[in-house]
């Protein structure tokens, strides 16, 4: 579990807890597909897409939904373990605790990869010209990765 901030999670989980099924099939069947979803995104090479996660599950998970999906994504966030971020309007996923990186985008296959290379030169606590203090930065790099410039 990832430490950090405990929001709303605790009360779900009561809930949960109170309604004498906690150790049924239903149970079980969805801490393996929590398992499952969390372990397709750890061991992706960037973040990924509800459909991409969904096709990648489904492999260890035949009959998976997309449903199912979102609805354990949410729950994993809740625990702090995934975290969202839009890139170009599409909400992607990543597991937590990755470090500082940054993200490059494919204009040909559409594929996002991390880049543990950060090419910003503005640590925080640095002041920019007019008095901006910088806190963070994002930046995303988009071109060809190297499958698909493999192929040209
Ligand atoms: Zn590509
Ligand atoms: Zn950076």
């Amino acid at each position: 579990m990832g430490g950090g901030a405990v929001r709303s999670a605790p009360p779900r989980r009561l809930l949960i807890g109170r309604s004498h099924v906690v150790d049924s099939g239903v149970s079980k069947r969805q801490t393996r597909q929590r398992e499952a979803i969390f372990e397709v995104l750890r061991d992706a090479a960037g973040p990924l897409s509800v459909p991409e996660v969904l096709s990648r599950a489904q492999e260890r998970l035949p009959g998976l939904g997309t449903a199912t999906v979102y609805r354990t994504l949410k729950l994993l966030q809740e625990d702090g373990r995934v975290r969202a971020l839009t890139l170009d309007g599409e909400s992607r996923f990543e597991s937590a605790g990755r470090g500082h990186h940054h993200h490059f985008a494919c204009r040909e296959c559409g594929g996002v990869f991390d880049l543990d290379l950060c090419p910003v030169a503005l640590p925080s606590g640095t002041v920019y010209p007019g008095g901006f203090v910088v806190e963070a930065h994002e930046v995303t790099l988009y071109g060809r990765c190297p499958g698909c410039v493999a192929k040209a």
